[in-house]
């Protein structure tokens, strides 16, 4: 599913094997290091894609899937902890053929060439995350 290599104490760059579905092997790669916290840095190429913007209105999420080549130009990540599991939570901008970009936040995504991304753990730390009536966002705790 990945390789990696651990650059600094905690800190790992990631390499996903092809047409392999990034937020699963990044929460697999979390499981096996068990992070509890950390930032996740990305790029990569994808050939479909679900992402999710939440409607503030109404709080809830509206899910929309590509099936098309995109690169993506930026993916950017945390890594929280819930009910004792790491809890990512990713966001991606996309580049079409055309030049013009697409977001939002990462549910899944396919990947069709490669994908690098740096993980940075924070070793022996933990941050959880509360569900807030107010926006309907699970919100870091501390
Ligand atoms: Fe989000």
């Amino acid at each position: 599913m990945y390789q990696y290599k651990e650059v600094k104490d905690g800190v790992y760059v990631l390499s996903l094997d092809n047409h392999v579905e990034i937020a699963s092997a990044l929460k697999a790669f979390c499981e096996e290091k068990h992070i509890l916290a950390g930032n996740i840095l990305g790029l990569g190429a994808i050939s479909e894609a679900t992402f999710r913007f939440l409607n503030p209105a109404t709080k809830a999420y509206v899910d929309k899937t590509f099936q098309e080549q995109m690169e993506i130009t930026n993916l950017t990540g945390n890594i929280s902890e819930k009910d004792g599991a790491p809890y990512l939570h990713l966001h991606i901008t996309a580049s079409r053929k055309d030049y013009t970009c697409i977001g939002g936040h990462l549910l899944t995504a396919r990947i069709n060439g490669a994908c690098e991304l740096l993980v940075e753990a924070f070793p022996g730390a933990s941050i959880g995350r509360y569900p807030d009536a107010e926006t309907g966002l699970n919100l870091y705790k501390f």
